[in-house]
């Protein structure tokens, strides 16, 4: 096992560098759960469009730079590394992209990336209702055909930065006569604003909008928004269950970046007699050094033509966890000082708060790990 990086690899991250040095903010971008911050993310991702580093990894022809799994990981580390702003297009780069990749038409393709691309449309994931979450295939917002297409009613909840955003995805059931809850499922796009959507912004516990509820009210989508067989929504929904919990949503990078300035934290802060606390930022660098090379381990197995499947569960669970165990940390070592000297720490507990929930809560992934990985009975449910 090689180890090392290539020449062209290291001229990679050295142009990454090189780039994001001379361009990141120097201050803080305005949240992006707010209608200022939103805009300013925007013109965040046309700046890293411009220059073909919003996503390195697409083929050229849609705005990307054809990148191998390797250099986009390689572009991560340097993007946490760097302190770059968070992403305002992550749910369309990371979930929806990869969906049209693996199954739809080229003239979507064409149509839906490079917008996707420069942040001119940015998407929303629109697939949890009420009373769906977990078991997502009882979900009863429904999809009729009308000539031409479809007509969307129902009630999808939880939808990140729905808020401010111009389109969503999501499933639908297109039939109601189906024989199981995982049939009859369609997989469409839509716009937000169109007659019929009503879009309600839910707010955080600190007031911003980060999620909104979506009221459908026979929403008109064209036929060539299906994605995929009408009725085999499920199949393409679970495709992109792999990339939310695996390699995509939670580089590695981000990891080292926040382990790394923890570290520098103990050192301005730290009492070196308090070894229990010397010793949980100690475990914070060994976890997300761990982390990155079990990203890079599961990147080589992509690269050989390898799928990870069920594994990406084992992911979410490491993931979710240590970023709630890092943030603990951090918090416990400043003190007061971790809320108000510069308040990042807390903001990012709050949210490491709810990733064993999103992306498939951390109980479902363990019964995916025990069921498929470990090969033990099904639980009772
Ligand atoms: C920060 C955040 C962002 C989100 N963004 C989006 C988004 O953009 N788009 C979107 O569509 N959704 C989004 N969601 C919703 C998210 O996908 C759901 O919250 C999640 O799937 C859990 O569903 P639920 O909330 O209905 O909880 P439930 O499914 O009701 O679960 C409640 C509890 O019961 C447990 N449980 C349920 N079934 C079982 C079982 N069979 N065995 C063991 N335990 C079980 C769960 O693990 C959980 O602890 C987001 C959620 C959060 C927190």
């Amino acid at each position: 096992m090689d180890l090392d990086f290539s020449a062209e690899q290291d001229a990679f991250r050295a142009e990454a560098r090189a780039w994001l040095a001379a361009r990141v903010p120097e201050g803080p971008l305005p949240s992006l759960e707010t209608e200022e911050g939103f805009a300013a993310h925007r013109e965040w991702e046309a700046r890293l469009a411009a220059d073909r580093w919003s996503v390195v990894s697409w083929p050229e022809e849609y705005g990307g730079r054809g990148a191998d799994i390797f250099q986009w990981l390689i572009f991560e580390e340097e993007y946490f590394a760097a302190g770059a702003p968070g992403r305002v297009s992550q749910n369309g780069i990371n979930l929806l992209a990869p969906t049209l990749f693996d199954h739809a038409t080229d003239e979507q393709r064409a149509r839906v990336l490079p917008s996707m691309a420069t942040g001119e449309v940015v998407w929303a994931q629109a697939w949890s209702e009420p009373e769906s979450g977990s078991d997502l295939a009882s979900l009863r917002s429904t999809a009729v055909r009308t000539p031409g297409g479809w007509l969307l009613s129902g009630q999808k909840t939880w939808s990140s930065r729905a808020a401010f955003a111009d389109r969503a995805f999501g499933i639908f059931r297109s039939d109601p006569d189906a024989d199981r809850p995982h049939r009859g499922l369609t997989y469409l796009m839509f716009d937000l604003r169109a007659p019929g959507v009503t879009v309600r912004p839910i707010g955080r516990l600190d007031g911003k909008p980060a999620f909104a509820e979506l009221f459908l009210d026979e929403v008109f989508v064209p036929d060539e928004d299906v994605i995929g067989e009408a009725g085999r929504g499920w199949r393409i929904a679970m495709s992109t269950t792999g990339n939310e919990r695996g390699l995509m949503l939670r580089s590695p990078g981000r990891f080292l970046a926040a382990a790394g300035r923890l570290a520098r934290d103990w050192r301005t802060y730290g009492d070196p007699a308090d070894t229990a606390v010397r010793d949980r930022v100690a475990d914070a660098l060994i976890g997300a050094r761990a982390y990155q090379l079990f990203t890079w381990a599961n990147a080589s197995r992509f690269a050989a033509g390898e799928t990870i499947g069920a594994e990406s569960s084992l992911n979410k669970v490491f993931w979710s966890e240590y970023d709630i165990a890092l943030h603990e940390t951090a918090l416990e070592l400043m003190g007061s000082d971790g809320e108000l000297a510069d308040g990042k720490w807390a903001e990012g507990y709050v949210f490491a708060l709810a990733g064993p929930i999103y992306a498939g809560t951390n109980e479902i992934q363990r019964d995916i790990i025990a069921e498929r990985l470990l090969g033990l009975p099904k639980g009772r449910r």
